[in-house]
């Protein structure tokens, strides 16, 4: 497996958010991956789940990062079923299919009834209280 370290070819927001040099609402972490909170949720809850080393799409990872990241993938799930027993698991891989961060990360989006809450113009910024209180529900192992 290829060391667990963010290899940053260009400027990238999660390779930042993984360095520590930019802030996040980090859920879950391990050796490989970190798991932290949308920062423009469709739904309460919705999560970036992310491998620390840099590629832009699954196929440009190692066999044991991805099998480290869907570790990571299960955990959070594992996670997200106290906050909501539905959710949607989601991977956006290139533009035409709406991926705007390229460094690869699974999205997990709790669901609570509503009928399509993808729509963009309906994202709000993270509230920072709300945010608190689903990092003390997710954190915890
Ligand atoms: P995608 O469209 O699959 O590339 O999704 C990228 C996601 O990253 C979007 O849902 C953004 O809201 C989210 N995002 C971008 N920057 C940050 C950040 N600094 N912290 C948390 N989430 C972010
Ligand atoms: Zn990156």
């Amino acid at each position: 497996m290829d060391p667990p370290v963010a290899v940053q070819e260009a400027p990238c927001v999660f390779c930042d958010i993984i360095a520590r040099r930019s802030p996040a609402h980090v859920v879950y972490e391990d050796d490989h991956s970190i798991a932290f909170l949308d920062i423009f949720p469709f739904t309460r809850g919705h999560l970036l789940v992310v491998p620390k080393h840099h590629g832009a799409r699954l196929t440009d990872l190692g066999a044991g990062e991805r099998t480290a990241l869907i570790h990571a993938l299960h955990e959070v799930c594992r996670r997200v079923d106290r906050i909501a027993t539905d959710y949607n698991v989601a991977l956006n891989a290139g533009a035409r299919a709406g991926q705007v961060v390229f460094h690869v990360h699974f999205h997990v989006i709790p669901r609570y009834g509503e009928v399509n809450p993808f729509q963009p113009r309906s994202r709000k910024p993270l509230d920072g209280a709300e945010a608190k209180r689903l990092v003390a529900e997710l954190a915890v192992p």
